[in-house]
């Protein structure tokens, strides 16, 4: 077999075979196939798709390119969550410590920024002294003290998917549905937790634009899911404009932190993220009735509980949680710039993934895999769709490393701005659950 009789194969619109898929996936973890082969590979898969044959072969060789992490000496029913990528949306550092709270063992790998979406490794970098890197034996060990550990996928956990995904990054072969499944899922089934929620995006600022293709991509994933044995549930929800009103990762950050504190207490990203909690508990049995799941996630949150558990996170895998009680610990950029309004009127829609372009390229994102980060950098929103807005009011302020970059940006970030003179209604916040 040869990469070029594959990629010929799949570029004109032929079913891969197991051992075909098996080839391209172990053969390039294994530093055998080149990164310009597998990325007319991927490019091939992008534009003709794969069929759930394929999808679930191409999701088992990536599982099975590395090690399986085995939770099983963890007390407890082991629940893990993934986000299919958002600008904006950084749910996981306020689930993890109200789930851990609720008593359910938090054991989460988690992923580095991909294409225009923010990444949870990237924005925990950003807390100085935050180790993302711990063996496999301090995460276990960690998560049976103190309940809940989120670090980067150890050097063995499917690492077909790590090359893939920095590669796909890079060579505009994300938003695949095949390939998205696979990514996400070879991870979750390599990462041994009992049960997985997939919050699946939809919307401009996400990989799924149309509320059909979100439901086919959900569909994928429980799938592979079940036929994994893994009680696995998706939940689609709005990417239409960013669910964070800070985009950018140690600004990400301050916001999460502030909503722990209860210094933000009506937000999208905390409605997102209880309810999101809320489902994790209730298919850790800790709660059988979804409702009343999702109110012990909102006391959890409310009464400070979550807050203890991110000081414990902090504590064991930074040395400190100072970070908590004095925000400006927190990278923060030179420059602050304020983007104002025009017109008077209604904001009715947000460009979000030119939102999410703009903050790569203020430097909180990668262009070439090889890219550092500047974790200060980003953007603060201050309207949200339907709301009110004033010839010269504030709609949002651009962090930036330099005057020029913040200039730069200026015309751009307007413009991702949509003010009319009727009033939209935003999507829901929840669009629909599959499991
Ligand atoms: N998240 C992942 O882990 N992989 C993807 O391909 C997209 C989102």
């Amino acid at each position: 077999m040869k990469p070029y009789d594959v990629i010929i194969k799949k570029r004109d619109g032929f079913r891969l075979s197991k051992e075909e898929i098996e080839y391209m996936v172990l053969g390039y973890a294994k530093g055998d196939i080149p990164d310009y082969l597998m990325s007319a590979f991927l490019m091939a898969v992008f534009i003709k798709g794969m069929d759930d044959v394929e999808t679930k072969d191409i999701t088992m060789a990536m599982t099975n390119s590395g090690h399986t992490v085995d939770l099983s000496s963890i007390q407890g029913i082991k629940v893990d969550k993934h986000s299919t990528g958002g600008v904006g949306d950084t749910t996981t550092l306020l689930i993890a410590p109200i789930v851990a709270a609720a008593g359910l063992p938090f054991a989460k790998m988690s992923g580095r920024g991909l294409a225009h979406t923010g990444g949870t490794l990237d924005k925990l970098e950003a807390i100085p002294g935050y180790r993302i890197n711990l063996t496999e034996t301090e995460f276990i060990d960690q998560v049976k003290n103190i309940g809940l550990a989120v670090i980067s996928p150890t050097g063995d956990l499917a690492p077909a998917d790590k090359k893939m995904y920095a590669l796909r990054d890079v060579t505009a072969t994300v938003d695949s549905i095949p390939l998205i499944a696979g990514s996400i899922m070879s991870k979750k089934l390599a990462a041994g937790s009992d049960a997985i929620l997939l919050d699946v995006k939809v919307g401009g600022g996400a990989f799924m634009k149309t509320i059909e293709n979100a439901r086919k991509l959900s569909a994928a994933l429980v799938e592979i899911g079940k036929l994994a044995g893994k009680n696995t549930r998706a939940v689609i929800t709005d990417m239409g404009q960013p669910l964070n009103s800070h985009i950018g990762n140690a600004l990400e950050v301050r916001e999460v932190f502030e909503i722990l504190k209860g210094e933000r207490k009506t937000s999208a990203l905390r409605e997102v993220s209880v309810i999101l909690s809320g489902h994790l508990i209730q298919m850790g049995g800790i709660e059988s009735d979804l409702n009343k799941a999702i109110d012990l996630a909102e006391n959890l949150l409310s009464s400070g509980k979550a807050l203890e558990k991110m000081r414990a996170l902090l504590a064991a895998q930074s040395s400190s949680d100072k970070v908590l009680d004095d925000l400006s610990i927190l990278p923060s950029a030179k420059i602050v710039k304020e983007v104002t309004s025009n017109k008077s009127g209604y904001l009715n829609s947000i460009d979000v993934l030119e939102l999410g372009i703009i903050a790569r390229d203020l430097g909180a994102g990668r262009i070439k895999k090889e890219d550092n980060i500047d974790y200060s950098v980003g953007l603060v929103m201050y309207k949200r769709v339907g709301d009110a807005v004033k010839e010269g009011e504030k709609l949002a302020d651009i962090h930036a490393s330099s005057e020029q970059n913040a200039n730069d940006n200026e015309d751009r970030l307007k413009k991702c701005f949509v003010i009319s003179d009727v009033k939209t209604e935003p999507n829901p916040l929840i669009m629909d659950t599959i499991s």
